[in-house]
């Protein structure tokens, strides 16, 4: 155990990197287990930008009221360059330090991640992190925060498009998130009944796709939906679109990308129930004298892992299973 674990008497919380639905129920469920717990809580607006620019505030149980049904993150996210640098960390310490911050929580991806473990080894200050991302590709956890939400999101498209497709006999092609992970596309595509999927795990030629669909439209389909993860290696919806209707004219082609709005709306009850799982382990975590780790859940138990471990893994996500019987759901 960490000595600085035993003097925990204030938490500072943050979001960043990409946002996510369901944030702010982590956010809260942070915030109230430890005034629970008798700790002092700051936010920090901005993540680590905030501590650089020491935009940070006191947070009581009022601070979290009314957020848990609120997509996006009231603490706010961003990007930072300037942690990376030597010099941002340690002007970010200082007033982390001057604030009487003596453990972090942070929620984000693997950028937020490996930020956190750098500056925990850096200054000796206890850090737990959180999995906040729509494209469930952390290691540590099976699911991350947002990617129900945003499956949910993505699928309410599809169904919608599916009626127009429908409709004029069409072929759509629907670009998901996802520029290394496929798993919203696989997830979504096999919940909104895609005839295929393209992954960027995978790389499907041209040619045989078109072969999947011809047998698609011989099995007389009225509508066809090609779900394509935005890192798919032929470059995206626009571009899969441009190559079938250049080798097969009869197609009426149309493309659609969804873009920006699966990282928003209201946190489906999954993503609220682990948040709030989540943030809660992530304080008693902390006091317990765990350091340097993601929480996470594995089947229905919250685990930690070290970050060291979550990050230098890079494990196959994709299920397996999951893509064959998209396959034979396509028939
Ligand atoms: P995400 O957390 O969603 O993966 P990013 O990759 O943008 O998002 O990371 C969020 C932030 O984490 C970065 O803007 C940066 O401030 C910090 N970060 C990422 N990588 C590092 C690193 N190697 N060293 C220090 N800070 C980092």
């Amino acid at each position: 155990m960490s000595n600085r674990v035993e003097k925990i008497t204030r938490v500072g919380v943050f979001t960043s990197g990409g946002d996510s639905p369901g944030m702010n129920a982590a956010i809260r469920a942070v915030v109230r287990t430890a005034l629970y717990k008798d700790k002092k809580v700051t936010g920090i607006y901005h993540g680590y930008q905030g501590m650089i620019d020491n935009t940070m505030f006191d947070m009581d149980s009022q601070s979290v009221s009314s957020i848990i049904q609120m997509g996006g993150t009231v603490l706010k996210t961003a990007r930072c360059m300037e942690f990376k640098t030597t010099e941002g960390r340690a002007k970010a310490y200082e007033h982390v330090r001057t604030a009487g911050i003596d453990a972090l929580v942070a929620i984000g991806g693997d950028g937020t991640f490996t930020g956190a473990e750098i500056f925990s080894r850096e200054f000796n200050i206890p850090v737990m992190c959180i999995p906040g991302t729509i494209d469930n590709d952390l290691n540590g956890t099976d699911l991350t925060i947002g990617y129900d939400t945003a499956n949910n999101t993505v699928i309410e498209a599809i169904d919608k498009i599916r009626d127009t497709a429908a409709s004029h006999n069409r072929l759509f092609f629907i670009e998901v998130m996802g520029r290394d992970s496929g798993c919203i596309a696989l997830n979504a595509g096999v919940a909104g009944g895609a005839e295929a999927i393209l992954l960027p795990e995978r790389e499907t030629a041209i040619d045989e796709l078109i072969d999947m669909l011809e047998q698609a439209a011989d099995r007389k389909k009225s509508s066809m939906i090609v779900i394509v993860a935005e890192g798919d290696k032929n470059g995206g919806a626009n571009n899969v679109a441009r190559c079938v209707q250049e080798k097969v004219g009869y197609y009426d082609t149309k493309v659609s990308i969804l873009g920006h709005l699966q990282r928003g709306g209201a946190p489906s009850s999954a993503d609220r129930v682990l948040a709030t799982r989540m943030g809660y382990a992530a304080v008693n975590e902390l006091l317990k004298g765990n350091t340097r780790a993601t929480v996470g859940v594995r089947g229905s138990e919250i685990v930690t892992t070290p970050l060291e471990e979550a990050l230098s893994k890079k494990e196959l996500k994709l299920n397996e299973d999951l893509v064959e019987i998209a396959k034979i759901m396509a028939l």
